[in-house]
Formats: structure tokens, sequence, C-alpha cells
């Protein structure tokens, strides 16, 4: 067995992942990515493969630091041509008005390996962490021994599992407003919005600023979000709630990507078309924490719990965490980098305080 032990082993490859490689790279600590498994056909089909959630996205307008602009030499010269974007390397035109979340994931990927930072392609599918060092297993039955860990794996969106909401992924079909509801596509049209919580009633008022129309598909005859989010909703003039409803499949076409959703009233059994460009589904996330089996608290949804406030400190010492994986609140791209740079001063702390560095 290899006797190596790492000092920092950060698993995730998403805005909180790279942010902590190029902290702990640039601080001396040799880190090493552990990314995920680009061939696995469940992370294909659950939207966990590399680069995390932003790689699921198209346009990123609200990432500090990438106004719109013209991003081809940039992009040319920042990445390797393996890298690079199939409309940089086959001289198409730029697609959008600035970066793309492929892009910008593939960027901080490239920011951390230039400062050093190994990475492996595998995922990471049980942790020993009763005893120093811990013990990483990936899923070809590798080991990986380290002195510390920063759990970055992320969270995923979930779908509702029909076929035709996966057809449409990325061209009206979204599970996240905030990203993607600025997009041309919706300018003016109806949009579908599946859930009754917070983040439902969020979506469908954020929406209103862009459709002429969003239509709440809510399954019960009632919302489960707060009281004063549920009379947010109510005086929005341009929200229509449809309760007892659920979507039964997106229509669409090849070219125009999502013109309607059918919905079913499932206390009626009737099924009705709306006219609608996008549909956004809000019916929660759930962490990518299956892997850990138990070693690291959770809370009852199953995010990780961060022990002190303001810390990455998990329930255990020397183990961090950062990142969607440990946030069921804000889950941006921003906060999830900014807490990756948070577990990487975190885990070097840990490091020197323990004397290995
Ligand atoms: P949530 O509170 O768990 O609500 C999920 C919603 O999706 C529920 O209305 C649920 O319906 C519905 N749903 C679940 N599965 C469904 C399915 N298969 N088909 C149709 N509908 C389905 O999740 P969330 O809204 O994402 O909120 C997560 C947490 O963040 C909450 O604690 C929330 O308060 C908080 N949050 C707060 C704010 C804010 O304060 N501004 C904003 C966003 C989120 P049922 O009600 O029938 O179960």
């Amino acid at each position: 067995m290899d006797q190596t032990v790492e000092n920092v082993v950060i698993i995730g490859s998403g805005p909180a992942g790279w942010a902590a490689a190029i902290y702990t790279a640039r601080a001396n600590l040799n880190p090493l990515v552990i990314e995920g498994d680009p061939t696995s056909e469940t992370n294909r089909l659950q939207g966990t493969i590399p680069l995390g959630q932003l790689a699921l996205t198209t346009e990123v307008e609200n990432y500090p630091g990438w106004p719109s602009g013209h991003t081809r030499e940039f992009l040319k010269t920042a990445l390797t041509p393996e890298s690079q974007p199939y409309w940089v390397a086959a001289e198409k035109p730029q697609p959008n008005h600035g970066i793309n979340g492929p892009e910008l994931m593939e960027l901080m990927r490239q920011q951390a390996k230039n400062f050093g930072t190994r990475i492996v392609s595998k995922d990471v599918v049980k942790v020993d962490f009763s005893k120093q060092p811990f013990t990483l297993t990936t899923h070809d039955r590798e080991q990986v021994r380290t002195r510390t860990v920063i759990i970055a794996t992320g969270a995923r969106a979930n779908y509702l599992g029909l076929p035709s909401e996966d057809v449409f992924k990325n061209r009206g079909v979204s599970a996240c407003a905030v990203c993607d509801g600025a997009l041309p596509r919706f300018r003016q049209k109806g949009i579908a919005v599946v859930g009754g919580g917070d983040s439902a009633v969020e979506e469908a008022t954020y929406l209103t600023k862009f459709g002429s129309r969003v239509h709440l598909l809510v399954r019960r005859d009632a919302l489960r979000a707060s009281k004063i989010m549920q009379q947010r909703a109510r005086d929005n003039p341009k929200i229509e709630i449809h309760w007892n409803t659920e979507l039964d499949e997106v229509l669409g076409t090849e070219e125009t990507g999502v013109t309607g959703a059918r919905v079913k009233n499932n206390k009626t059994g009737q099924l009705r078309e709306l006219p609608v460009s996008g549909v956004f589904l809000a019916i929660g996330h759930t962490p990518n924490t299956g892997f850990l089996g138990g070693q690291v608290k959770t809370n009852e949804k199953g995010y990780v719990v961060w022990t002190t406030p303001a810390r990455t400190y998990t329930s255990v010492d020397g183990v961090f965490a950062a990142g969607d994986v440990a946030d069921d609140y804000y889950r941006q791209a921003i906060t999830a980098a900014g807490t990756g740079c948070m577990a990487a001063l975190d885990a070097e702390r840990y490091l020197a305080h323990h004397g290995h560095i």
C-alpha cells in the first residue's frame, strides 16, 4: 500500500472545491482534488458530474468579475486546448454575452492546476474518519490517506423524473431561477414553477421580473412556504397559483426548446396545457453526502453541519465542509467559493496547529 499521507484532500470540484484548491496550493500544501468520475452513468443522470452544478447551466451573470464581453481570446489563452469550449476550438460565434457555467468551472480548475493542484477523476465511495490519518476509498478501490479533508461535494437539485424534463434541461427546464431567469428565452413569456415551499415562491416572484405570467404548480391545496412568502405570492398579480396541480409533461420542440407544460389536476384528473417557455423545478435539493456513511454529523435533511458558527469545522476534527454540501440556504456559486476559501484556511491552521507544516 502507498504509505504517502496527503496534507489535504478536497472531495468535489465545484466552486467550493476549486477555491479550496487554489488557496491550499498557494499555501504550499500540495492539495489533491478528487473531482468525481466523468464517465459514470449515475453521475450523468443525477447531475453529479465533475465541476458541479454550474457545469449544468448556461450563462452566468451573477459571478462577480464576469460582466458581459467577448471572452474568446481569454478562454483561448487561459485554458488548454482540450478544455476549451467547442465554440472557441471550432471558431464558431460566441453563444452568449459573457461567461458560461462550464467555462467558468474550467477556468477555476485551470487556476488550481496552475498552482500545482493534483487532480484525480474518480468518485470517493467510502471514508474512514475514525482515526488519523483518514482513509478515502475511490470507486476503483484505491485508497488515499490524508491528514485533512475538505468535503465540497455539493448538492443536486431534485427533479420529478419525467423523461421530458431531461430532454429540455438547459433549454427551458431549470432548477435555478437566479441562474437562468434573466435569459432572453423567458422574456415576456409564460413560465411554470413547480413547488410550494419558500424556494418556489421566491423563484416565482423573481421570475415575474422577466416573464409575462408565472404559473405556480402546487401539488396540494396549501403552500408550505412561510406566511410572509405566501402573501407575497398571492399579492403578485403576475403569479397564478394552480392548486392540486402536478406537472404531467414538459412540451417542446427540438428547435425552440420548451413551448408548454401539460399539467394535471390531481383531484379531478383533468389535463390542461399551459403556454410557457420555461419550467422551473423548486422541489428541494439533495446533498451529496451518501459516501460519508454517517461519519460526519448532518442535519435532518442530510446537509453537513458546521459545528462552530462561521467556521467550516465539522463534527470530525480535521474534516472541513464547504459549499452547498453544508448550505441549504444560500446555494450560490459565490458563497460556495467563499466557504471553500474558508475551509482551506481552516485546514491550513489545523495542520500548523498539529505540527505538520
Ligand atoms: P421545501 O421547503 O422542502 O419545499 C419543497 C416544496 O416542493 C414543497 O412545497 C413540496 O410539496 C414540493 N414538492 C416536493 N416534492 C414534490 C414533487 N415530487 N412534486 C411536486 N411538488 C413537490 O424546500 P425549499 O422551498 O427549497 O426550501 C428549503 C429551505 O430553505 C426551507 O427551510 C425554506 O424555508 C428555506 N428557504 C427560505 C427562503 C427565504 O426565507 N427567503 C427562500 C428559499 C428557501 P409539499 O408541501 O406538498 O410537501
